[in-house]
């Protein structure tokens, strides 16, 4: 499979993105493009921009389309970006998708991606997820790191998200299902999009999605 290519891939919070995405990225040799990871990283190193971003984040809102905007014009900008990328977690409203759209013009993604998973299922799967305060690998009270709560790849401490409360939890989904959700029949309207069962073995998951995205592709 060459690389180049150019993904979106949507999800509910806790459907897996982060991790089947990280495998993606490598599968194609473009860079993985979070926008919840680029601002936990903004806010860990306690820039103005970051402090501001993570009360958005603990309270569990979006931060406005304007500023995702510049973050992901930015971004898309860098040199590793030029020859594809995987974008996780944006556009998360219309708005960002047509600015997106217009950004990249026309023939600006390849496909979209909507790994589907119940609300039930995830909202138990967030509960349970941990993740790494240094690199952001992702793991669970079900699959924990090798050695007590430190990451087998950087050695940081593994952590409960902040915003993975159960409060902001509802409010995450709630704004997935009003101002994302929509977005799926926008992308499925011009037969961009393709959608891939969530739920099972990551291993499993990881095949379903690398088939679906083949048979697209080619
Ligand atoms: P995620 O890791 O993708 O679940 O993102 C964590 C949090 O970062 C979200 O709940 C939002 O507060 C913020 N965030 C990430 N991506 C976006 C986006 N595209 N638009 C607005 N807020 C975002």
């Amino acid at each position: 499979m060459s690389d180049g290519v150019r993904l979106i891939v949507f999800g509910r919070q806790g459907a897996g993105k982060g991790t089947q995405c990280v495998r993606l990225a490598e599968r194609y040799g473009v860079p993985h493009i979070s926008t919840g990871d680029m601002l936990r990283a903004a806010a860990a190193e306690g820039t103005e921009f970051g402090l501001r971003a993570k009360e958005f984040m603990d309270a569990g809102q979006l931060l406005p389309d304007d500023i995702m905007l510049g973050v992901i014009e930015e971004r898309l900008g860098r040199p590793d970006a030029a020859q594809g990328w995987l974008l996780d977690g944006f556009p998360r409203t219309p708005g960002q998708a047509e600015g997106l759209m217009s950004l990249l013009g026309d023939s600006g993604a390849d496909l979209a991606i909507d790994l589907d998973v119940p609300e039930d299922v995830v909202v138990g799967r967030i509960s349970a997820r941990r993740v790494c305060s240094g690199c952001g690998a992702i793991y669970s009270l079900a699959a924990p790191p090798a050695q007590g709560w430190t990451c087998d790849k950087c050695g940081a401490d593994v952590v409960q998200r902040a915003d993975d409360t159960e409060e902001s939890v509802r409010t995450r989904l709630a704004a997935y299902n009003e101002q994302t959700a929509p977005l799926l029949a926008w992308f499925g309207e011009r037969d961009m999009l393709v959608t891939v069962d969530g739920v099972g073995d990551p291993d499993e998951i990881a095949a379903r999605i690398g088939a679906a995205v083949d048979a697209r592709l080619g």
